[in-house]
This record gives C-alpha cells, sequence and structure tokens, in this order.
C-alpha cells in the first residue's frame, strides 16, 4: 500500500527543499514537493524528482568491489574492511599518516557526512583539501571585507526597491528565489540582470546588461566612479562604518570610465544608470558563484561589495551583498562532530592543484586516496593531470553510488546509500535559513551501507571505535547540542520537519562587522597584517587580452562551465538516456565566423585539451563567449575540465574553472 512521507533533498543546492516521498513495498516511487515546507511550498526542480530514478536505478552499486588485475570483483563486506584497515594502518606506520589524502567534497550532503572529517582526525591527521572549486574566492573576499560572508533572509526581497542580479541564473538553479523575483516584481521591484549568457532570469528583467566574462569587477568599480562623479555615495555609511575608502578612491582614479567600458564591454551610459539604480535605495545585490572562477575573483566580489557599501545598501532591510549564507551552517556543532583537534599531523592540498601536489608529494609520498562525496575526475580542473595523480597512487578507495569516472580508477568502491535510506538533517548555506529532517523512508538495497556505518567499521579495526561509538539519534543530538536552548531539538525536529535557524535576517543592521576594525573594509586590515597590501585592485582574468595578448590571438573566444539543468554537477548524466550529446553553446558571432549551424560537430581545445561536441547557437550571448555544461562523464564526451586550469583565485582558496580561452573548429 502507498503512503506518502516528508523529507528534503540531500543535493547540493542553494534551495534545500522539502520533499513528499511516495513509498509503495518499501520503495520510493515519487518524489514531489511538500506544500507545507515554508521556503520551497511544493514546488521541485527535474534534479530532485530524480532522486526517485537515481535510488531505484539498476545501475547503483550494490556490493564492495576489488580490482584485480584491471577488473572489479565482487568482494565481501569483511574482506573489504579488513584490506582497506590495514592498509590504512600500513601506510601509517611506514609513512606516516599525512601519506593518505582524503579527497572529499559535497555530492552527497547531510550533516552526518561531515563524520568522515573526524574519522581521519581521529586516525591521526591525512593530507586534507582547502579551498573550493566553487565558491571559496568569494567566500573569502566577504570574509576580509565583513568579516563573514552571510545574506538576507528570503522574504527580505519584498522590502527591495531595486534587484540586481549579477551573474546568477537563479531561473535554474535558485528556482524558489525566482518565484520571489516575479513576486517582488509584481509588487514593483526593478529587476536588472548583468550577466554575459541571455538566461532565463535575464527573460523576466526590466533591463539586462551583457558583460565580457571575467569583467564584472571592473564594471563594479565604473559604478563607483560614477557615483563619486555624480554625488550619489552614502557619505555617512562610508564615513561612520568603513576602512580605507582613501585607497579605493586612488585607485579609482588611475582609470577612466572609458577604460572601464572598453574592458568590460559595457557602455559609459549603463554604468551611469546602474550608479543610480544603487543610489536608489533599498538596492538589493544577489551574485552567482560564477563570476568568483577566475584568477582575479576574490577582487570581483569584494569590488562589488565595495559597491554595496558606497551605496549604503548594506545593514538595511532590501538591500545586502548577497552572495553566500554561512551563519546557517554554523548554527550546528561541527566542532564536536569531526573532533577537528583530534589530529597530531596536518598537510594540506589545495583542491584545484590536489592531482599536481599528489604527483609532487615527496615529505611523505601520497600512498592512499580516499575520495567521499565527489567525482574529482570528472569536477577538478584538468583532466588529464588528475588522471594521472589519481591512476600513480597505489591505492585508491572510492565510497560511491555509481560507477563514477573516478570510481572506475578505484582499487576498492564501497557502495553507499542514497537519502532515503538513512536518517539525517539537511540544510544549504547559499539560501534559507532552514534545517530539513530526513528520515530513513526505505531499506537500503543490496548490500549497500551508510558512510557512518563504514567509518565505523574502520574505526572499529584501527582501535579508535569508541569515538565512533554513538546511536544515530545520538549523533544527530549532538549536532543540534548549540540549539537546544533556542527550542530546536531533535523531537521537534522529527515532529515538524523543518525548523527556522536562530540567524541575522538583515545582517550588518547593528553596523557591527566582524573584521579587525570591526568596519567594512575597502581595504583589508587583517589581509595586511600578513605582509600583504589588502587593497583592491583593477585586476582582469589571466586568461584575456590584457594580460596574456598572445595567449587570446590564439585562443579566442571565454570558456563558462556553468550548472547543468538536469544534473547536479556530475551526477545525473548517466541517467539521462543513451542519446546524451555534449552541447557547445556559442554566441552568435562565432557561429558567423566559423560558418556554423546548430547541430554542427566540433573540436573546442586549448593547450591543457580539447573536448566534442555538438553546436547549439545562443542568439544572445555576449560576444566571443562559449558554454560547455560542466560534470559531463568521459564516456559521454566530457569532462569539460580537460580545457580548464587548476591555477588558483587571487586569494589562494577559489578555482579559476572560468579563466579560460579556447578556440574552436568544425570536425567530422
Ligand atoms: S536540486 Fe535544489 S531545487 Fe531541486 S529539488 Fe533539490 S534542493 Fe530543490
Amino acid at each position: 500500500m502507498a503512503h506518502v512521507r516528508k523529507t528534503a533533498c540531500p543535493l547540493n543546492c542553494w534551495d534545500s527543499c522539502g520533499f513528499n516521498v511516495t513509498i509503495e513495498n518499501d520503495k520510493v516511487t515519487k518524489v514531489e514537493g511538500d506544500p507545507t515546507h515554508p521556503i520551497t511550498l511544493g514546488k521541485i526542480c527535474g534534479r530532485g524528482r530524480m532522486l526517485e530514478t537515481r535510488a531505484n536505478s539498476s545501475k547503483r552499486l550494490l556490493h564492495p568491489l576489488k580490482k584485480v588485475n584491471g577488473s572489479f570483483e565482487q568482494i565481501t563486506w569483511e574482506q573489504a574492511l579488513d584490506e582497506i584497515a590495514a592498509r590504512l594502518q600500513e601506510v601509517k606506520e611506514q609513512h606516516g599518516s599525512t601519506a593518505v589524502l582524503h579527497s572529499h567534497d559535497y555530492a552527497n550532503n547531510g550533516i552526518l557526512k561531515n563524520l568522515d572529517q573526524r574519522f581521519f582526525n581521529s586516525y591521526g591527521g591525512v593530507t586534507e583539501l582547502y579551498g573550493s572549486l566553487c565558491w571559496g574566492a568569494g567566500i573569502e573576499a566577504q570574509k576580509w571585507d565583513f568579516g563573514e560572508a552571510w545574506s538576507h533572509e528570503p522574504n527580505d526581497i519584498y522590502n527591495s526597491k531595486n534587484i540586481i542580479v549579477w551573474g546568477r541564473n537563479v531561473a535554474r538553479t535558485n528556482m524558489h528565489f525566482y518565484e520571489k523575483l516575479l513576486e517582488a516584481k509584481k509588487q514593483g521591484a526593478k529587476l536588472v540582470v548583468i550577466d554575459p549568457l541571455y538566461n532565463a532570469t535575464a527573460k523576466i528583467a526590466d533591463e539586462y546588461i551583457t558583460i565580457k566574462p571575467g569583467m564584472d569587477g571592473l564594471l563594479a568599480a565604473g559604478i563607483i566612479k560614477e557615483m563619486f562623479r555624480l554625488g550619489l555615495e552614502d557619505r555617512e555609511f562610508i564615513e561612520q562604518f568603513t576602512h580605507g575608502v582613501a585607497d579605493l578612491s586612488q585607485l579609482l582614479e588611475e582609470i577612466s570610465l572609458a577604460e572601464i567600458s572598453e574592458i568590460t564591454e559595457v557602455s559609459c551610459e549603463v554604468m551611469t544608470k546602474l550608479a543610480v539604480v544603487y543610489a536608489d535605495k533599498p538596492t538589493a545585490t544577489y551574485m552567482g558563484l560564477g563570476m568568483q572562477r577566475y584568477k582575479n575573483g576574490g577582487n570581483t566580489i569584494r569590488f562589488i561589495d565595495a559597491l554595496v557599501a558606497i551605496s549604503g545598501n548594506i545593514g538595511i532591510a532590501g538591500g545586502g551583498a548577497n552572495y553566500a549564507n554561512l551563519q546557517v551552517g554554523q548554527s550546528f556543532a561541527f566542532e564536536e562532530l569531526t573532533l577537528s583537534k583530534r589530529k597530531q599531523n596536518h598537510r594540506q592540498f589545495s583542491i584545484m592543484k590536489q592531482a599536481e601536489e599528489v604527483l609532487a608529494a615527496t615529505d611523505p609520498e601520497i600512498k592512499m586516496i580516499v575520495v567521499t562525496c565527489g567525482n574529482p575526475l570528472t569536477q577538478v580542473p584538468d583532466t588529464e593531470v588528475v588522471e594521472k595523480a589519481f591512476t600513480k597512487v597505489p591505492t585508491l578507495v572510492v565510497i560511491e553510488q555509481f560507477m563514477t569516472d573516478t570510481a572506475m580508477l578505484a582499487d576498492y568502491v564501497l557502495p553507499t546509500t542514497t537519502a532515503f535510506e538513512e536518517e539525517d538533517f539537511y540544510y544549504s548555506s547559499m539560501y534559507h535559513h532552514y534545517v530539513n529532517y530526513g528520515p530513513k523512508l526505505v531499506a537500503s538495497p543490496g548490500e549497500t551501507k551508510s558512510d557512518l556505518w563504514i567509518w565505523t567499521q574502520l574505526a572499529n579495526r584501527l582501535g579508535f571505535g569508541e569515538d565512533f561509538d554513538f546511536t544515530r539519534e545520538e549523533w544527530l543530538q549532538m549536532t543540534l547540542k548549540p540549539l537546544e536552548d533556542k527550542g530546536i531539538t531533535l523531537e521537534k525536529l522529527q515532529a515538524l520537519h523543518t525548523m527556522e535557524l536562530p540567524v541575522e535576517k538583515v545582517p550588518w543592521s547593528d553596523r557591527k562587522f566582524k573584521t579587525p576594525t570591526g568596519k567594512f573594509e575597502f581595504t583589508s586590515f587583517a589581509v595586511q597584517q600578513k605582509g600583504d597590501n589588502g587593497r583592491l585592485t583593477l585586476a582582469v582574468p589571466d586568461e584575456s587580452k590584457w594580460n596574456s595578448p598572445k595567449l587570446a590571438e590564439k585562443y579566442p573566444y571565454s570558456l563558462l562551465t556553468i550548472h547543468p539543468l538536469r544534473s547536479n554537477h556530475s551526477q545525473n548524466y548517466h541517467l539521462l538516456g543513451a542519446n546524451l550529446k555534449l552541447k557547445v553553446e556559442v554566441a552568435q558571432n562565432i557561429a558567423e565566423e566559423q560558418g556554423l549551424k546548430n547541430g554542427d560537430y566540433v573540436k573546442v581545445w586549448n593547450d591543457r585539451g580539447e573536448v566534442k561536441g555538438y553546436i547549439f547557437i545562443l542568439a544572445k550571448a555576449h560576444p566571443n563567449t562559449i558554454n560547455i555544461d560542466e560534470g559531463i562523464w568521459k564516456q559521454f564526451g566530457g569532462s569539460v575540465n580537460n580545457l580548464t586550469s587548476s591555477r588558483e583565485s587571487d586569494n589562494g582558496l577559489g578555482s579559476t574553472l572560468y579563466d579560460c580561452l579556447v578556440n574552436l573548429e568544425k570536425v567530422n
């Protein structure tokens, strides 16, 4: 008999939706939206609905596998765990615990997924990854400027007079914000979209502004320049609550508006118009997570923050420099869960350069990689080098639901459960501030086991089982400990399924910033104390005609690799049907220059590699712009990261995936 139960989406997404899941004969048969969820209100996207296909797919990994003579063989859990534990022990004794690399990402969310860190900390401390392929440069930028990366709560949008959506196609990636934009427009707000691609969000804008990819920081500089020229800046806010405005003013003297217009390919008139919009408060700015994936990425977000500060749109309802909302995740007891102080040894590799660092490591060499919640072969830049590194390491263990590009290279593949098969909490630090409860809904198929079970078994074998000697209920209670006195308990969350977390709904309304000066910092005092100048710069992407003229001659097109519509990163491509083709989206001028029509087969290449795919012409994309959605698997023509660079952003914590010039030609 079918019955419906509430749970939540586990995917790494802005919206963190509430679900109503239909279950028949211990099987999930349908995933729909939960109309009672306060933010997501019953609507979900195709990626969420596909979780039913993922859970029931015949391609699920159901048994532990070991590679023997180049082929996978099914083994028992006992054998898999005994051999992996013995190898972990051997590596630690012979080379030290940092000879193990833990490659972790956020493919499967759920708070208890973080217990992998507890395992490796108790083991003695391993080589960990720092930074983020996705949003790292922007997070660090906002920490320099505000001291934290916090956003306004979703319904604050209805207080805005003007809304600037900058480099964020919310219609694809943040659908409930899209709904709110429609409502805010109905209530009279004006919507401006700035993006090199004329996307579905741009279609509902009152004004769409096209820009050369990677030049967003410079556009913000131009708007600030116009605000100063027209006397539109918020003098009171600047004088009382900011630090370093003289450095900013001096910097802007170094460039004319006409020069900014030439580089950004945005007219001076548009910059003047935007200066007036920013002064017409409250104006909210909602940034996406793509425009910081450049060498100048941190500076880009810092310049947009500076524009929001100069216009006095900080700490007021309807305003904000909304990029991430880390205060959501900061609500939980991560320290207690992960035991970060337990580790005795420690080494860090950049997540962007993990492959190069594996190949170069000597003291000690990397002898073992354990991959959790990720598919680095598809997601990490410069695929050729990643493949080389992950093939070279003597032991690769991958915990997975499917045979991904990374799992294909593994020595051991351990089959794990989906969110419907285990109890956990779900939240997102990108958008709303509600935590969702997800009960175990169905039995786990085959021999699949939760990540938590795997860590517990390995910990028992390695002699630190007491660190994992808790029931799931106890782990969940531990997670909520800091929230208990605010009335958020496991029992309540189990009953209500979603609860509002106690966060600042309009951050910085008290004007007390978490920076060393206590002010908004145009020039970062913390960075200055470390010996750098901490100032904003007039930086542009590394791979641009301004910084690399010869490269730009050889490779005239800017490549973007935006999030796919039907897959969460690389997660669903194998489920999307056999006729899946890699789509190369090109601006109209490229098609005209190269004599291309829709459906033509082309090669896209640069010095790092190539991919082949089929042309789709974007009539309104910014000239010389190409997009290939990220995440596509090798067997379907990917990965687009064959083309991207492993360089790090200016502040060292983000990727430069979009800082990528390519050429293209038709092939047979
Ligand atoms: S992927 Fe995002 S929008 Fe889609 S169902 Fe999950 S949380 Fe909601």
